[in-house]
């Protein structure tokens, strides 16, 4: 199914609903293409790119939205210490 396809392109993905998921991964290219980190402001050489997602119980089964979410562009580790800590 598409539903699960899109999920297991994420990481540690939880099966209580109301759970922020993300996936991260290089772009191949530098701030000259994509601008500056978005965290910090500055050069990166290598921009990743990390999609937020959420959880959510679609009939009994956890499926994810991106409603509310937001994708981001910069270092990597920047990146992983922007995501929410989830409740
Ligand atoms: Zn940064």
């Amino acid at each position: 199914m598409s539903t699960q396809r899109t999920i297991d392109r994420f990481e540690h993905v939880p099966t209580e609903p109301d759970r922020y998921v993300y996936r991260i991964s290089s772009t191949g290219h530098s701030s000259a293409r994509f601008g500056m980190c978005v965290v910090c402001n500055e050069y990166a050489t290598e921009m990743f790119l990390q999609v937020e997602g959420m959880t959510y119980d679609n009939d009994g089964e956890i499926a994810i939205t991106y409603y509310k979410c937001n994708d981001l562009f910069g270092h990597r580790e920047c990146l992983l210490q922007s995501r929410r800590s989830t409740p």
